[in-house]
């Protein structure tokens, strides 16, 4: 059985104070959950300090973005290192803000991804299709591609590491989450897809969360199907009572 994973994606919201309070409200209603691994994503900014206060606690820290060089003169960027030596363990990769705001593509994704595997960290790479391919009939090609670009030249050995999050663009942060079948279906797909690339018992590994207007009100039924593993949650994890309503649902549907 696959671990579930709940991460909270809390883009450009929440500075240090506030990172620090939602951090530790958290942390008082979270205490006791074994079975899943949480992961909170706060701005760069807030890393170190978030990273102090979960030390000793079931909650860990990821972080939404990375560059793929070591160092060097690439003023605004940050290094998969510097990540790892704030404290984070988890990074997200090409998240589809990312892809529709700062030209993010399948080959950056791989770029990043390979520099997060070397050092050591878990990566949560995102993919979806827009309200247009899916009305098109694309979806299933759209993911494909973004799965096999994305991928590329990552070894079964680290294909392990892999967390993918499935999540249509056109659901995030619009209030219209995907049917728990329709998620289902995509899931289901990834799958059988990295048991194309890789084998079956790695695909079968693999944890694919889903992303997407994710809420205390639809995550039951999001975790009631087999090849949901998680969920990347975005604003509903920026308040304690909604996040962790949501990781205490999915403990108890998962028990
Ligand atoms: C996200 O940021 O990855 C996300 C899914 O956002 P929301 O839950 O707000 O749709």
């Amino acid at each position: 059985m696959r671990r579930l994973i709940i991460a909270g994606n809390w883009k450009m919201y929440k500075n240090i104070s506030e990172s620090l309070e939602l951090t530790n409200g958290l942390k008082r209603e979270l205490y006791d959950i074994e079975n899943i691994d949480i992961v909170l994503c706060p701005v760069f900014t807030s890393l170190a300090s978030v990273s102090e206060v979960l030390t000793d606690s079931n909650i860990q820290l990821g972080a939404q973005d990375v560059y793929w060089q070591k160092e060097g003169a690439f003023t605004g960027e940050i290094s998969a290192s510097m990540l790892k030596d704030a404290g984070c363990l988890f990074v997200i990769i090409g998240h589809s803000e990312r892809r529709q705001y700062f030209s993010e593509s399948n080959q950056s994704v791989n770029q990043k991804l390979k520099a997060v595997l070397e050092s050591g960290m878990a990566p949560i790479v995102c993919v979806g299709e827009t309200l247009k391919q899916r009305e098109a009939n694309k979806t299933l090609d759209i993911i494909k591609e973004q799965l096999q670009e994305g991928l590329e030249g990552i070894s079964a050995e680290d294909a392990g590491r892999l967390i993918i999050a499935y999540e249509p663009v056109w659901a995030i942060g619009t209030g219209k989450n995907a049917t728990a079948t329709q998620a289902e279906e995509v899931h289901a797909y990834i799958r059988s897809l990295l048991e194309k690339i890789y084998t079956k018992d790695i695909a079968a590994s693999i944890r694919i969360q889903y992303g997407g207007s994710v809420k205390p009100g639809n995550i039951e039924e999001l975790m009631q199907q087999p090849d949901i593993d998680g969920a990347l949650v975005g604003g509903a994890s920026l308040n304690v009572d909604s996040f962790s309503e949501i990781i205490k649902i999915s403990q108890r549907v998962r028990k």
